[in-house]
């Protein structure tokens, strides 16, 4: 047919004995009737509902080679994928990879960004069932998941107005990481390893999202994988309501603090934290959240009705908004 290929490319020399090495580290536990090595993987059934997502990291898009040990890289295409996970409040169950992989690429890069991608998974509890391997210009590794529902499914539709806006953790690290490894930020010492180490080994919230899942009403939730205000902007336009959100209280880290300083903007706009922004009903405080969630939890506004629009309130530049893509859309939104 025209516009097809006439083949499938066909695997470079080596390629099979890579895919044998690659799977050979894998141990699929008992959910697993059949992992790596037939035409598909075959997963016992299961009585839950299935959460299902995929996401990619491409090399020259989402990161830059030389900034990663290649182990770690591998644990940030599972981490960032975890994550939906989380934000849904399941339980990971299983995943298949597909790496595109330039023809420069060493063989022990790739076998390392798979033992790095491997313990996550074992970490996680996470069968890797299958995988691919094709031929690119760009080093891409795109992880699909599937996962468990167990308790209550996590949505981003059911926002409420007067429900509390909550963030897990601290927000804008990433960013900031990111801006010194792009040499557009200075900073020294334990706050830079630390701003540097948030962006490249993320961690996921999924027992906090799980415990979010036992939680009545469950909270309406998402990941923080764009900007806190591009995600939130997600989550209202799902629920039909707008927010008022106090820049006070958006949660920094001392080592963002050192390297950015006290304005926010950075932690509104930036992206790859992997927090948990959620919408909860009643009078939870942050502390109980905080218990109940293992991790930290800071309050940072309240839902609205989507007539409000979506403000940002206190500070000390009040009334400055975060020039970002997020916030462009939001105060277009807002003006209307
Ligand atoms: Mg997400």
């Amino acid at each position: 047919l025209p516009g097809l290929p006439r083949s499938k490319e066909k695997p470079p020399p080596g390629e099979f004995e890579l895919i044998a090495r690659l799977c050979a580290g894998l141990k699929p536990g008992r959910r697993t009737i059949l992992g790596p090595g037939d035409d598909c993987a075959v997963l016992a059934p299961v009585k839950r509902p299935l959460l299902v997502t995929i996401d990619s990291m491409v090399e020259g898009v989402h990161f830059r080679r030389p900034w990663f040990r290649p182990e770690a890289l591998g644990r940030k295409a599972l981490t960032v994928n975890l994550s939906d996970i989380a934000a849904c409040g399941g339980w990971p169950l299983a995943s298949v990879v597909n790496l595109a992989i330039p023809a420069t690429l060493e063989p022990r890069f790739i076998e390392r960004l798979y033992a790095g991608l491997r313990r996550a998974a074992v970490a996680a509890e996470l069968d890797v069932v299958g995988g691919n391997i094709t031929r690119a210009s760009a080093l891409a590794i795109t992880v699909a998941l599937i996962g468990e529902a167990r308790r209550s499914i996590l949505r981003r539709d059911t926002a409420r107005p007067g429900d509390q806006i909550f963030v897990t953790g601290t927000v804008g690290d990433a960013a900031a990481g990111l801006k010194i490894l792009e040499g557009r930020r200075r900073a020294r010492g334990a706050a830079r390893r630390f701003l540097i180490e948030r962006f490249l080994n993320p961690t996921s919230r999924l027992r906090a999202g799980q415990r979010l899942a036992a939680m009545r009403p469950a909270p309406a939730a998402i990941d923080l994988s764009d900007g806190l205000w591009q995600d939130l902007g997600h989550l209202l336009d799902a629920s039909h309501a707008g927010a008022e959100i106090d820049a006070d209280a958006i949660p920094l880290s001392a080592a963002y603090r050192a390297a950015i300083g006290d304005d926010p903007e950075l932690a509104l706009g930036g992206g790859e934290d992997y927090e948990l922004l959620f919408c909860a009903r009643g009078r939870w405080s942050p502390a109980e959240l905080s218990q109940r969630l293992g991790v930290a939890v800071h309050r940072i506004g309240r839902v609205m009705r989507a007539s409000d629009g979506i403000r940002l309130t206190g500070g000390t530049r009040r009334g400055r908004a975060p020039r970002t893509a997020g916030w462009d859309q939001l105060r277009s939104r807002d003006s209307k």
